[in-house]
């Protein structure tokens, strides 16, 4: 794709703080990993760096580790899950904000949208937007779909919030300008040099295979 970018999508980074829900563990990559992996596409105009679940590892190493290299990120968070143990609270949103970053919704309660109706999906949509942007104090224009789960309804809902952006976990390359766009995600176990068959468009055949070996695991996202 021409003029496509790679959107990168971690999660949880370091030793969990935390007893981790199952599938989760999949998700979590090493800092040494993380580190790489962004040394490896440091200065690369294609490429979008993202965090979802809004862990305190977002501020503790991330933010940081980005700070340092000149990037920025973009940080999908769940608003009832803000100030809780282990997640960034508010005022470490704003921190993670005023470092340059940006903030987005991963809904509410971290839960798939593809099938909500009703008030769950509003509050998953729209009462999440409206309390992640009082807890930054800024518009929140972006969303992540929690377990990369999305369907006609959610988009429609999204779309009618008002969000610009809205974030999938399908691979492949993505339309810097397109409102709905891919994702790659990074996870445990990869070799930091999948990167860079990413931003080169298709995985080597090998390592396709192994990655759709990993996908018989019980997913998270
Ligand atoms: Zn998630």
């Amino acid at each position: 794709m021409s003029g496509s970018v790679t959107v990168i999508a971690y999660h949880g980074i370091g030793t969990p703080p935390r007893s981790l829900d199952p599938g989760e563990g999949e998700y979590w990559v090493t800092t040494d990993a993380f580190l790489r992996t962004l040394d490896l596409v440091a200065g690369r105009a294609d490429v979008r760096l993202t965090f979802d679940d809004g862990n305190a590892s977002d501020a503790e190493i991330a933010t940081p580790a980005l700070a340092q290299r000149g990037l920025v990120g973009e940080f999908f968070l769940c608003a009832a899950r803000l100030g809780a143990p282990h997640f960034l609270s508010a005022s470490a949103a704003r921190d993670v904000r005023a470092a340059g970053m940006t903030i987005g919704s991963h809904g509410m309660r971290h839960r798939p949208w593809r099938g909500l109706r009703g008030a769950e999906l509003h509050e998953e949509i729209v009462d999440a937007k409206r309390l992640l942007e009082e807890a930054v104090g800024a518009p929140v224009t972006h969303a992540a779909c929690p377990f990369g789960s999305y369907g006609r309804v959610c988009l429609s809902a999204l779309r009618r919030a008002g969000f610009a952006r809205v974030y999938t976990t399908d691979p492949g390359r993505a339309d810097p300008s397109a409102w709905l766009q891919r994702r790659e995600t990074f996870r445990a176990g990869d070799d930091p040099r999948i990167v860079l068959s990413w931003l080169d468009g298709a995985p080597p055949l090998l390592e396709r295979a192994t990655r759709a070996a990993k996908e018989t695991v019980k997913r998270w996202r």
